[in-house]
């Protein structure tokens, strides 16, 4: 069995993965079937699913939320 970290760095076969894009649509990390689910844990939920996720820039009239 693969441990964690050969997940985390999986290397996929082109054929068999696909690219995994942000609420943006920013590409993040290409995976498969294999090692999507370790990969995409390391991304805070609001990155894949609030396209008004926190970014460096910021967001005129967004609220300050105090973190
Ligand atoms: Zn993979």
């Amino acid at each position: 069995m693969p441990s964690h970290n050969d997940l985390l760095y999986h290397y996929c076969d082109k054929g068999d993965g696909w690219m995994e894009y942000d609420a943006r649509g920013i590409p993040l990390q290409f995976v498969c079937h294999e090692c999507c689910d370790v990969k995409m844990a390391q991304y805070r939920p609001d990155v894949l699913s609030n396209p008004q996720y926190e970014a460096d820039e910021p967001i005129e009239g967004e609220p300050e939320n105090g973190f």
